[in-house]
């Protein structure tokens, strides 16, 4: 069996003890007789599963106890919608931070429960810095202050905490939760899809500081209310089981690897790997302001762009797949997770290296 290295951004490269246990209890978990697939969500075994999952979260997060743990389906694109639905409160606007491509999505779907005020944007230089927040216009009665804390698409990541006072802090963090500690206490709500860096596709995870639920707007679908799927245990509806599943595994992987200072440790050696070489010499270029680049998802270009095709033909033929940067931005990308091994990243560089003396 040859696995590749996966740089996929999402869904995305799982650790591979992860998977070699999931197979192993594929037919029978803990001698149950059948797969966590066919478990009632309601029955002890799957509830127990649950459970685990989610004080293993608490517990690598350090969430503080006034904090509600949601499991939901829809992804952050549906968090899209369900954030204003759920954190307006009465209010009428919500204050938004424009970084690229998801923040964008954010604002658009936003725009259709209240209205937007963009505190801040960096697109006068095409999303490749963090505005800072001297430059924020903030508004009093926002009903919260939206970031996406990493660009998966451009980049970016907000290496610092945005301090918005009174006004709930709303946090896309799909691409990047998990790969660091976070202050949760300083954040309203954080959201995000699994399948960037936790686990399957299928799962939204959802942090929520409990005073502000309970207020959704009338017309907000059962299943989308925080307050009622919080009541309910996430299992208003029939929670994605085996993706919370796996997810509660990774979740141990995480803890069995020594927690989050440690993951971060190594991403940050991860990152920096990759970087150092981007920023060396001038054949292949790094857009993002360094402060602000992304340790989770890479972006590069190569200078001369005809040579595209040969770059990802031979990191293939070299086992390394999914590094063709997104179509609204050309380019390479190597999204390097939690469960991408500093191995892969160092091939990677091997790569790079050799194709640049060829070539440059
Ligand atoms: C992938 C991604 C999304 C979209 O997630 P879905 O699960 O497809 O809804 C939103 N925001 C960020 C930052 C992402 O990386």
């Amino acid at each position: 069996m040859a696995r590749v290295f996966n740089f996929s951004a999402g869904p995305a490269v799982l650790p591979e003890t992860v998977l070699q246990q999931a197979a192993a209890e594929m037919l029978d978990w803990h001698g149950s007789g059948m797969s966590v697939m066919e478990m009632s969500h309601r029955g002890k075994e799957f509830v127990s599963i649950h459970a685990e999952a989610e004080q293993d979260l608490r517990e690598l997060l350090a969430v503080p106890a006034n904090y509600k743990v949601l499991f939901l389906q829809g992804g952050a694109i549906a968090e899209n919608a369900i954030v204003p639905m759920n954190l307006l409160r009465g209010r009428n606007s919500a204050d938004y931070v424009n970084t690229g491509e998801w923040s964008k999505k954010s604002i658009k779907e936003a725009k259709k429960y209240c209205s937007v005020n963009v505190a801040a944007s960096s697109e006068d230089r095409k999303f490749t810095y963090i505005p800072p927040q001297q430059s924020w216009k903030l508004s009093a009665d926002a009903g919260y202050v939206h970031i996406c804390s990493n660009e998966t698409i451009g980049g970016l990541e907000y290496h610092w905490v945005p301090d918005t006072g009174a006004v709930p802090l709303v946090a896309d963090m799909s691409s990047h939760l998990l790969s660091r500690p976070v202050d949760v206490a300083r954040y309203g709500l954080i959201y995000g899809g699994a399948q960037k860096n936790i686990g399957p596709a299928g799962l939204t995870l959802v942090i929520v500081r409990d005073d502000l639920i309970g207020q959704a707007a009338a017309f907000t679908p059962s299943a989308f209310d925080y307050k009622q799927q919080a009541d309910a245990d996430s299992m208003l509806n029939t929670p994605p089981t085996y993706a919370i599943y796996v997810a509660g595994l990774v979740f141990k992987w995480l803890k069995a690897q020594g927690g989050l200072a440690e993951i971060e440790r190594r991403n940050i050696a991860k990152a920096k790997l990759l970087y150092d070489y981007l920023d060396e010499g001038n054949f292949f270029l790094s857009p993002v302001e360094p402060r602000d680049r992304s340790r989770m998802n890479v972006p590069f270009k190569l200078r001369n762009e005809a040579l595209d095709e040969e770059f990802l033909k031979g990191a293939r033929a070299h086992g390394m797949v999914q590094l063709k940067g997104h179509r609204s931005v050309g380019g390479m990308r190597a999204s390097i997770y939690n469960a991408m091994p500093v191995d892969g990243v160092q091939q990677l560089v091997a790569y790079m290296r050799e194709f640049e003396n060829k070539h440059g």
